[in-house]
């Protein structure tokens, strides 16, 4: 089982390499869709506008037909969301669609239908990441979503899951005791997985502020340690989001980053359905183009982290020099003794000067012929 895991992990890596060169060669393509299998959800989250409890889950040809146009427009990353997509009765052949098609697979869902067999089928379909959020400890008449509902089944996916698993912890309005965040966090942790923390957005995906107390775990919880690479030390977008300032960026949803809903149309994000609004099935590189370069007012208050992500990776396409040195400056204000790895060292001779770039990006390019576009 443990060298499985590591197998799939080295594998994974492999292909997100693949991923982050292809973002830094080309802008013409979404680095990242969302796609909602089914709207319906078995929880009803006191703050979530983005269920109900009724639809019927899209037919298995529709969501197939789906996976494969975001694949022609060279989607990197497909995500399951919902509602709560673990309702979809042929979820394991999406799934293995998305994989089939040469993307990551990852899944957005409650936990709440875990079990050890379907996080054995999940290894057996080529998941690669599952995401859960956990809103609190004990739940409340606002999230069910809780450490002690969920904690059975994290248990069963630290023993059983080949895939990456990420706990996010949330603060903001609604989660009546910040402490339950680092108290997630730290379980997370203890069983092995990527902890994360996000904000709760208002309406339209905006930040409602945070309380002094919302501010002071939130700073705990970066300091719980992640990996260099993490988008934790790279995301200055959470770090001025937490302090309640405004983000000064361009958000590329549209273009970078889609959301495409139940009826097949693409929106910026969950939280700006209807715009553009245009069905899938006539989305162009041309619609890429012109969404993803369309200047949007909600942008400085977005709490949208997964929009946020791959803006840093264009980030780190157009600046590198600063991105890096931006990530190492954030690592080192929270552990003064920070070392950066050797490697850090051997890619910044590689890709940091304009000429050796040049070289090493085609020899890399054309090692995992990839076409510019
Ligand atoms: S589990 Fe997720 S989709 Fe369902 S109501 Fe809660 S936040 Fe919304
Ligand atoms: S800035 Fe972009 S991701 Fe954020 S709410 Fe607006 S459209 Fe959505």
């Amino acid at each position: 089982m443990e060298c499985m895991r590591l197998v799939r992990r080295f594998h994974r890596k492999l292909r997100e390499m693949r991923i982050f060169v292809r973002a830094m060669h080309s802008t013409s393509h979404p680095i990242l869709a969302q796609i909602v299998p089914i709207r319906r959800c078995n929880l009803d989250c006191a703050y979530c506008d983005e269920y109900d409890k009724t639809s019927a889950p899209v037919p298995l040809e529709t969501m197939l037909r789906r996976i494969d146009l975001l694949a022609e427009l060279g989607t990197t990353i497909i995500t399951l969301s919902g509602g709560e997509p673990t309702l979809h009765p042929d979820l394991d052949a999406l799934i293995r669609h998305i994989r089939h098609c040469g993307a990551i697979a990852t899944l957005i869902t409650n936990g709440l239908l875990l079990t050890p067999d379907r996080i054995r089928a999940f290894n057996r379909a080529g998941l690669d990441y599952l995401q859960i959020s956990i809103d609190n400890v004990a739940p409340d008449d606002v999230s069910k979503k809780s450490l002690r509902v969920l904690d059975r089944k994290l248990e069963w996916l630290a023993r059983y899951a080949e895939f990456g698993v990420t706990i996010n912890s949330v603060l903001g309005a609604g989660v009546r005791n910040p402490e339950d965040a680092i108290t997630v966090g730290r379980r997370a942790r203890e069983l092995g997985f990527t902890s994360t923390v996000g904000i709760l957005h208002g309406h339209a995906g905006q930040l409602q502020p945070l309380t002094p107390d919302q501010r002071s775990v939130y700073e705990r919880f970066r300091r719980l340690g992640t990996a260099l690479f993490s988008f934790a030390h790279f995301d200055h977008f959470q770090e001025n989001i937490g302090r309640g300032l405004p983000n000064d960026w361009h958000c590329r949803a549209g273009g970078r980053f889609l959301y495409v809903c139940e009826d097949g149309l693409v929106h910026y994000c969950s939280q700006q359905r209807g715009r553009p609004g245009i069905p899938l099935d006539t989305y162009t590189v041309d619609d890429i183009r012109r969404e993803g370069a369309r200047p949007k007012g909600c942008a400085p208050f977005c709490t949208i982290a997964c929009v946020h992500q791959t803006a840093m990776l264009d980030e780190f396409r157009e600046r590198p020099r600063e991105t890096l040195n931006g990530i190492l400056d954030r690592r080192r204000a929270l552990d003064p003794h920070f070392r950066p790895p050797a490697a850090v060292g051997i890619l910044s001779w590689l890709f940091l000067d304009r000429r050796r770039r040049g070289f090493f990006g085609k020899l890399i390019v054309s090692a995992l012929r990839l076409k510019r576009s």
